[in-house]
């Protein structure tokens, strides 16, 4: 199985400027710690057929992906139709979701309403991720041998418990051998990024097959180099061969 993960992030909101769609970060930041890698972030709006065009082309690319958005109790919520639709499931009530609902409803001395239960449905044959933060809960779903879909809700602290207790055990599971990047992080002060550039190919400057970042921004430019475990030499290499180079500028 490839350690690549998709993520695609359902809400017409998110592209009209008026939510900041911060999963990709979020899920980025999860993945990249337990070395495992975001490939892709899809956002699209709230449709039938652009939810399951994007789900059927991630599909295409990697093993595992990741749906976030759309699971709540209004019209515009269409995730699960699509998505049942798409793998030929139908669309049941998980009776774990429902009683963690039923309970929490119970202590504001209130009963679920039918429109809050749609929250608890789920796809038929789906696992239910409980969600410890709010109502909708995650899925994990096979939609055929050797593929894995999440299903996750939008509210950005529900999508990290999810993403937290259930997502993460269940891939460190999946990839015991993963391990994070060795970063090194430089920081240069006083010289631009074309600058850089121009002093590195003057030296001839050789990366050694590392991925290197450079990251501009109010008059410093931050340099990322990171690495497999394995290539950690190279790391040393090219982190003290760029300290040589731009050491006059470096702050850090
Ligand atoms: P939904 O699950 O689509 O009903 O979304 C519930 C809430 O989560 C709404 O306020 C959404 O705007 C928000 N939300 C959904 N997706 C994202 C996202 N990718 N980033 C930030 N907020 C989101
Ligand atoms: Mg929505």
């Amino acid at each position: 199985m490839k350690n690549n993960i998709e993520l695609i992030s359902i809400g017409t909101e998110l592209l009209s400027g008026q939510t900041l769609n911060t999963h990709a970060q979020t899920l980025g930041l999860v993945l990249t710690k337990i070395g495992l890698n975001l490939s892709r972030d899809t956002t699209i709006p709230d449709g039938i057929e652009i939810i399951q065009s994007a789900v059927r082309e991630a599909f295409e690319r990697t093993d595992i992906v990741v749906v976030s958005g759309g699971l709540g109790s209004t019209s515009d919520d269409i995730t699960r139709d699509a998505l049942a639709e798409l793998f030929d499931r139908k669309i049941v009530i998980s009776p774990e979701a429902l009683e963690v609902m039923q309970k929490r409803y119970a202590t504001r001395g209130r009963e679920v309403s039918p429109a809050a239960e749609r929250q608890a449905q789920i796809l038929e044959g789906a696992e239910t991720l409980v969600n410890s933060v709010g109502a909708a809960p995650g899925q994990r779903f096979f939609p055929k041998l050797g593929k894995t879909l999440f299903i996750l809700p939008g509210p950005p602290k529900e999508f990290l418990a999810v993403l937290n207790d259930h997502i993460v055990p269940w891939l460190q599971k999946t990839f015991p051998h993963a391990e994070p990047l060795e970063e090194r992080i430089l920081i240069t002060q006083g010289i631009g990024e074309c600058d850089i550039v121009t002093r590195l190919n003057e030296a001839c400057f050789k990366p050694l097959e590392l991925s290197i970042g450079f990251y501009p921004g109010a008059g410093k430019v931050e340099i990322r180099i990171s690495a497999e475990k394995e290539k950690l030499a190279n790391l040393d290499v090219v982190e003290s061969t760029l300290r040589a180079l731009l050491q006059e500028w470096l702050i850090r």
